[in-house]
């Protein structure tokens, strides 16, 4: 028995959305939802030795479904960052901006100085009794490093409540002290701020402090261009994983919208991906180290074939041999390789040879379907048909065959199939993989809908039928495109791909209902 959140009267009901607050009846659960809507997420947040602060399922999460929807606590530039807009964060044309009355800053418009996420080193700059004067608009400007720090620093004043929660955040202070990250960070603001403000207003450590917790908690938001640096309070609680069960969106304005790609299990830890799961193990593992200090002990970094699919690995030196080189000891990718097959060993040196030249390349192609097919062709050789790198260059060229419904119609044979096949094994790969990276899925659900399509159409054209299954097939992935991007805003490509397939999945609806 539970006792009601408002009466305190013993009672079996519960909030079915959240699972974790009782009422006595409707009126008393109706009477309380202004206060507890804000609390009422199908999650708790639980703490324990090794995890800390973590989110746990508190009721099986249907596909799909939103599990939190958040504003951030506060939103600024990048650390490195062109100058931007203090209001809407966007880039500024050098001869076509206003400057802050106040402190200068620049800003596109009168909107945008209106706007309250300015205050706070407007405030600063104003005491400082100089307005600031950016003139160089080309490239990274220094000024810009520590105004996200500023913003956190001068919550208490523009914020008080986010300024608590802010508070709360882990910041990492005392790993991160004496890194040569954090020595660069003390020069460019921990000492930059008090100097150029002019101000005591606060001390070294507080500074590090807030530093600290925006490298830690700070996402990469992409609803402006540049995309900025935005802290959300509840979010920051769910854990790493590079399998992780949520997808992270953003709304236009720059909310932040944490959703199932697939169902999740009560008692579930939430987790999402903090580095970029299309990444191999040994990049994802460096990033994490360097930015959130940390090694991941998920269940793809822990198993060198990544869930069976082989993603790091590369072929045998031994080109009689089909087996596959990987890591000797599981969590030392700098160590020896061993094929699995014959046993045979390889320096690292052959590894990091190989890996190089081929990201070298991908960086340097210009990129062509048909520099695309010579990638594929010539690195074959020694990376296995789902390595990263392969992949990288059959996503790309997914899109680059045929980039539109024109160039489709008139793509040879050959080359149509080539594109079903690289789509298929990509969604096949990534959906083991990668099951949060929904924009990419969706994206090349897309393409492949768009493929069997076409498909369809020749064949019809040639034998008179209607071939009612690969219609079929083509709306299930226009269907699943749907699923990936729905919560994709219009101002994304990925937005304007939801649009088309909501249309193209309707007609074909249509079409299947009557053949
Ligand atoms: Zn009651
Ligand atoms: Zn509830
Ligand atoms: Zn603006
Ligand atoms: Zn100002
Ligand atoms: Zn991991
Ligand atoms: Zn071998």
């Amino acid at each position: 028995m539970n006792s009601c959140n408002v009466c305190q009267a013993e009672t079996k009901n519960k909030c079915s959305n959240c699972n974790q607050v009782a009422y006595c009846s409707v009126q008393h659960q109706k009477q309380d939802w202004k206060s507890h809507k804000s609390n009422c997420h199908p999650f708790r947040v639980a703490h324990n030795e090794l995890l800390g602060r973590h989110l746990v399922a508190t009721r099986n999460i249907k596909p799909y479904e939103i599990v939190l929807k958040e504003a951030p606590l506060m939103r600024g530039p990048a650390q490195i960052s062109v100058p931007v807009c203090m209001g809407c964060l966007n880039s500024i044309e050098p001869n076509d901006h206003i400057t802050c009355d106040k402190c200068g800053w620049p800003l596109c418009g009168p909107e945008c100085q209106a706007l309250d996420e300015h205050k706070a080193e407007c405030q600063l700059t104003e005491a400082r009794g100089q307005k600031v004067n950016v003139q160089e608009f080309n490239g990274p400007h220094p000024l810009y490093t520590c105004v996200s720090t500023v913003r956190c620093l001068l919550l208490s004043e523009t914020n008080p409540a986010n300024a608590e929660k802010f508070q709360q955040l882990e910041s990492l202070e005392q790993t991160r002290r004496g890194s040569n990250q954090w020595k660069a960070d003390l020069a460019s603001i921990g000492q930059f701020i008090p100097k150029f403000f002019r101000t005591q207003k606060f001390s070294e450590e507080e500074i590090m402090r807030a530093v600290g917790a925006l490298q830690i908690n700070g996402h990469e938001v992409p609803t402006s261009d540049p995309p900025h640096v935005a802290v959300f309070y509840t979010a920051s609680f769910t854990e790493n994983s590079c399998v992780p069960n949520l997808a992270k969106s953003f709304t236009k304005n720059g909310h932040c919208i944490l959703w199932a790609p697939k169902a999740i299990k009560k008692g579930a830890n939430l987790s999402i991906c903090y580095s970029d799961a299309v990444w191999g193990t040994a990049d994802r593992q460096r990033h994490l180290m360097q930015t959130k200090l940390f090694k991941c002990t998920c269940e793809r970094c822990v198993d060198v074939t990544e869930l069976g699919t082989y993603y790091s690995a590369l072929k045998c030196e031994d080109r009689k041999c089909t087996g596959l080189l990987l890591p000797i000891k599981a969590d030392d990718w700098n160590g020896c390789w061993r094929c699995r097959e014959c046993q045979k060993q390889v320096q690292r040196k052959y590894v990091d040879g190989i890996l190089e030249r081929a990201i070298k390349d991908i960086q340097s192609m210009e990129k062509t379907a048909e520099n695309g097919f010579k990638y594929l062709k010539h690195y074959e050789k020694w990376l296995p048909p789902q390595h990263y790198h392969l992949s990288e260059v059959k996503i790309l060229q997914v899109q680059l065959i045929a980039k539109d419904q024109k160039e489709l119609m008139v793509l040879p044979d050959e080359q149509l199939q080539l594109k079903l096949k690289y789509a298929k094994e990509l969604i096949e790969l990534y959906e083991i993989l990668a099951p949060c990276e929904v924009r990419m899925l969706g994206t090349l659900c897309f393409e492949l809908h768009s493929a069997i399509a076409e498909h369809t159409r020749r064949v019809a054209l040639q034998s008179n039928l209607s071939p009612k299954e690969m219609l079929e097939e083509s709306l299930l992935y226009v269907e699943k495109c749907v699923n990936y991007l729905q919560y994709e805003s219009d101002i994304f490509v990925e937005g304007h791909i939801l649009k088309q397939a909501k249309i193209n999945r309707d007609a074909l609806r249509m079409v299947i209902r009557i053949s």
